[in-house]
């Protein structure tokens, strides 16, 4: 039972309790972290754990996750990807109402596209016009 069950649904309430909770405290760190997929998940108990998650992966250094658990990391994981979009700059993950996308009035940057979006620091470094300070 342990092995065959299903990943991509959680089997305990508890885990997606603590996946919202840690998903909502550490929300910033964990979209900061994110390269290609990839995420640095806090530890309740110290340390990080690697976590994986995109359209068709997932995964977890975690203990849990090697008893074949869907872990709390892995689902916080899902809960960030689902609130953020990748900066075109960095790639690391920002809420939608943080990034700015670029049109043809706010930058002449010829290292990015029409379409784009940025996060403040892209924006700032690429010029971008028009940004509230
Ligand atoms: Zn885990
Ligand atoms: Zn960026």
């Amino acid at each position: 039972m342990t092995i065959a069950q299903p990943r991509t649904r959680p089997n305990s309430s508890t885990r997606e309790h603590r996946a919202l909770a840690l998903a909502e405290e550490r929300f910033e760190e964990i979209a900061a972290s994110h390269r290609g997929g990839l995420y640095t998940v806090p530890a309740s108990g110290g340390g990080s754990y690697d976590g994986t998650y995109t359209r068709d992966s997932e995964s977890c250094s975690c203990k849990d996750w090697q008893f074949g658990h869907t872990c709390y990391h892995v689902m916080a994981c899902a809960v960030v990807r689902a609130k953020t979009s990748i900066c075109s700059g960095c790639g690391r993950r920002f809420r939608h109402h943080d990034l700015v996308e670029l049109h043809e009035d706010n930058h002449d940057n010829l290292t990015y596209f029409h379409g784009d979006r940025l996060c403040p620091a892209c924006a700032d470094n690429a010029g971008v016009f028009g940004r509230a300070s």
